[in-house]
């Protein structure tokens, strides 16, 4: 089975997407990569869509990827006595560390120390995705008075951002701890992790995932976006998480910094999604708005690898719809002659690195030879990441022994994964990978294709051979 499009889908398995048949039509429909959310359900809800899954996986025989993304240092306030408050504007209004009491128009508990120690006079806080605004006036160790600058209804258990203050907080709470351990003992193949701030947010979690997994950084908190350069060389992929990042900035600021990320990813040879709201009103109707369309083939045009639906296919009324329309769209936009020319435009040269000149040379021995495809023979993934990198304009193949990379190259642009035994030496890798290309349809007898490689075989960062092959 071969998708027809190189950019690739990431569906958010939930409520609305729980049984097998429904899971099975969202594969059928586009789903490239499953998304485990870890912020809603239990343990159990997540090992059932995770073996539903692979059951899937078995019987079609295409590598499927999961990823669990874990919730992070969401911060939240506590309840209230009576219900919903009503917070006025220019009202004071409390935000208490420790509190026995229930919540009131006058104040609720905000049970996180880590915050108290960051705020100052005249921070910011935004509480409801944004909706109502909170600005510091004194601020001690356990009590924070603050002034209502933007008012409205006030529920139990709202969200909390604060975007101007970079918090002393690791990026794993307790409870990502016991996330993350259960979601490797499943064995996912990506774990995503929320309000990255700083590389070592990424370093901390590669020692404990210590290989098992790739890491993919969400991008939403402005602290982010500053230390952009590093955090895409550190971690494996990233997330243009846009819904926590609209608003911790202002959303007039979030699609010249998608662009900007989409394009260092690029640049680095990293998979990036952009994520959030894409279809959001297929939540509720069978078709999008024209400007969601619009969005997603953006997210195309700019070279993204992967684009993600959440509520839509999570909790939504028309979870197979959105796939299937997220499909059509990809497949539209890469069929217009001005995509091909906006990727090429956004090409970066090379890095001086051995891998990355492969890669390139592939590109254009593909070109001129007219090659029907590409194949990177890949024990980590390492050569199909090159190979992607170029966005080439034949399909690539990423032929693996390695079970758990071709799982991972799901999720990235132009990638068919094929799982194969270890190969001995090149001949038997040629052979290989022509039989590969002939039987999963990129090439037919006659035909050339190009491969890359590494060698010794089964080294991590060899990539370092390119061969001209003919089916
Ligand atoms: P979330 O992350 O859906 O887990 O909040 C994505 C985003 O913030 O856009
Ligand atoms: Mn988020």
């Amino acid at each position: 089975m071969r998708r027809r499009r190189n950019a690739k889908i990431v569906a958010t398995l939930g409520p609305a997407s729980s049984d097998r048949a429904t899971i099975q039509q969202l594969f059928e429909a586009g789903a490239d990569v499953f998304r485990l959310n870890f912020s809603h359900g239990t343990h159990e809800d997540h090992k059932k869509r995770y073996d539903i899954v692979r059951d899937i996986e078995r019987e079609t025989g295409r590598p499927i990827s999961v990823l669990a993304d874990l919730q992070g240092p969401k911060l939240r306030i506590g309840t209230f006595a009576n219900g919903p408050v009503q917070l006025q504007q220019d009202a004071p209004f409390q935000l208490r560390l420790k509190s026995d009491q229930a919540g009131d128009e006058a104040g609720v508990a905000l049970p996180h120390p880590e915050i108290f120690a960051a705020l100052r006079q005249g921070t910011d806080l935004l509480l409801d995705d944004g909706r109502i605004r909170l600005r510091v006036e004194k601020c001690g160790k356990e009590i924070a008075d603050t002034r209502v600058i933007t008012g409205g209804p006030l529920s139990d258990r709202k969200g909390v951002n604060v975007p101007d203050a970079v918090l002393p907080l690791s990026a794993l709470t307790e409870k990502d701890r016991r996330d993350l351990d259960f979601a490797l003992q499943l064995g996912v193949d990506w774990v995503a992790l929320s309000f990255v701030q700083r590389p070592e947010d990424i370093r901390e979690i590669k020692e404990i995932v210590d290989g098992r997994s790739r890491i993919i950084a969400k991008l939403e908190k402005p602290s982010a976006i500053t230390h952009l350069e590093a955090i895409v060389r550190e971690t494996d992929a990233v997330m243009v998480a846009r819904g926590d990042l609209g608003v911790e900035l202002p959303a007039e600021q979030v699609p010249a910094i998608q662009k900007r990320i989409v394009r260092t990813c690029r640049q680095q040879g990293r998979p990036v999604i952009v994520a959030t709201q894409m279809l959001e009103s297929m939540v509720s109707a069978p078709v999008p708005t024209r400007a969601e369309a619009s969005d997603v083939a953006t997210a195309i045009y700019d070279g993204a690898d992967a684009v993600m639906l959440s509520a839509e296919s999570a909790s939504g009324k028309y979870p197979i719809a959105a796939v299937r329309m997220m499909d059509n769209i990809i497949v539209q936009t890469e069929a217009d002659p001005f995509h091909r020319q906006e990727l090429d435009a956004s090409h970066t040269p090379p890095r001086p690195e051995v891998a990355d000149a492969i890669g390139f040379a592939m590109r254009d021995v593909t070109r001129i030879l007219r090659a029907s495809a590409t194949v990177a023979y890949t024990s980590s993934g390492n050569s199909a990441l090159c190979m992607a990198r170029e966005r080439p304009e034949a399909p690539i193949i990423g032929m693996t022994p390695r079970l758990s990379t071709a799982r991972q190259l799901a999720l990235v642009w132009g990638v068919h994964a094929v799982l194969v035994h270890e190969v001995a030496g090149v001949t038997e890798m040629t052979d290989f990978a022509t039989a590969t290309a002939r039987r999963e349809g990129f090439a037919e007898a006659g035909q050339s294709i190009v491969i890359s490689a590494g060698m010794p075989f089964g080294r991590a960062g060899t990539t370092n051979l390119l061969r001209v092959a003919k089916v």
